[in-house]
Formats: C-alpha cells, sequence, structure tokens
C-alpha cells in the first residue's frame, strides 16, 4: 500500500488485537512543546464497533473526567469507524501515565450517576446518549487492564 499522510491509514487494522493503547506519534512546536497522542481502541476493527449513544456518552463522560486526572488533556475524540477514540496530552511522555489516567477516567465513568453536558445547549446531539451503554464500555476495558499494552496479536 502507499504511504499515507494519516498515521492510523499506515495501521494494519487486520493485526491489532483490541483494547490496547498505542502512542500514534508526537508532534513538537517551535518552543519545544510537544503534543502525544493517542489511539485507545475499544472494540477489534471490523469485527465490532460501539453504538452511537453508548460511544457518545463514553465521550462525554472521559473528556470531562480524564481533565480531572491530568492537566493537559489537548483532546479526546473518537474515531469515525467507532471502534476507539484518539486521546492527545500535552508535554507528558508516560507512556505509564496515560494508561493511569484512563483507568481513573474509566473508573469515573462506572461511577457516574449521569453524563455530563447532555442537554441541547451543550451538547450537538442531547438525544443520543446512553450511560448504561457508556458503563458497559467502560466495564469491559478494564476487564482487560492487563491488555492495553498488547497493540498486536502476535505479539
Ligand atoms: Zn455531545
Amino acid at each position: 500500500m502507499p504511504q499515507m499522510n494519516v498515521e492510523s491509514f499506515n495501521l494494519d487494522h487486520t493485526k491489532v488485537a483490541a483494547p490496547y493503547v498505542r502512542l500514534v506519534g508526537v508532534i513538537e512546536g517551535q518552543l519545544g512543546d510537544k503534543i502525544y497522542k493517542y489511539d485507545l481502541r475499544i472494540k477489534q476493527p471490523n469485527i465490532e464497533h460501539m453504538d452511537m449513544p453508548a460511544l457518545h456518552s463514553l465521550e462525554h463522560l472521559m473528556a470531562e473526567n480524564s481533565r480531572n486526572h491530568h492537566d493537559r488533556v489537548v483532546d479526546v475524540g473518537p474515531m469515525g469507524c467507532q471502534t476507539g477514540f484518539y486521546i492527545s496530552v500535552l508535554n507528558d511522555d508516560s507512556y505509564e501515565n496515560m494508561l493511569e489516567v484512563i483507568d481513573k477516567t474509566l473508573h469515573d465513568v462506572l461511577n457516574a450517576t449521569e453524563v455530563p453536558a447532555c442537554n441541547e445547549v451543550q451538547c450537538g446531539y442531547a438525544r443520543s446518549h446512553s450511560l448504561e451503554g457508556a458503563q458497559q464500555l467502560a466495564k469491559e476495558l478494564l476487564d482487560k487492564r492487563d491488555e492495553w499494552t498488547v497493540v498486536f496479536g502476535d505479539e
């Protein structure tokens, strides 16, 4: 396959083993600041995917709660294929810390009693949410916590 501009387009999605946390890349600014982008893969590509309401609520919950565990979260964004999220942080090169932040954030999801900003003022599709669905995803991820560092099936 030809080399593509987007890193994940060069990733063989048939070889990965979800769930996992993978460093996608590092972008350095002129002053030396660095953005670390991670691929948090939740569902096995082309086998499973997250339902939109569950994915959407998990996005709200992770975007809001992750910032209680890390003060330089740039973004938590869902993948269009509905199999995972991209999480970007500024000036933190610790993969282990990223795992901890995700772990703590998912425990927040389990303990949540409502989805933050789930209304028409603060969200663009406020009807499409499922706290239960998000909590099921968080539980599945935490149940496989020891697999997060293994990205490829044959490792
Ligand atoms: Zn929303």
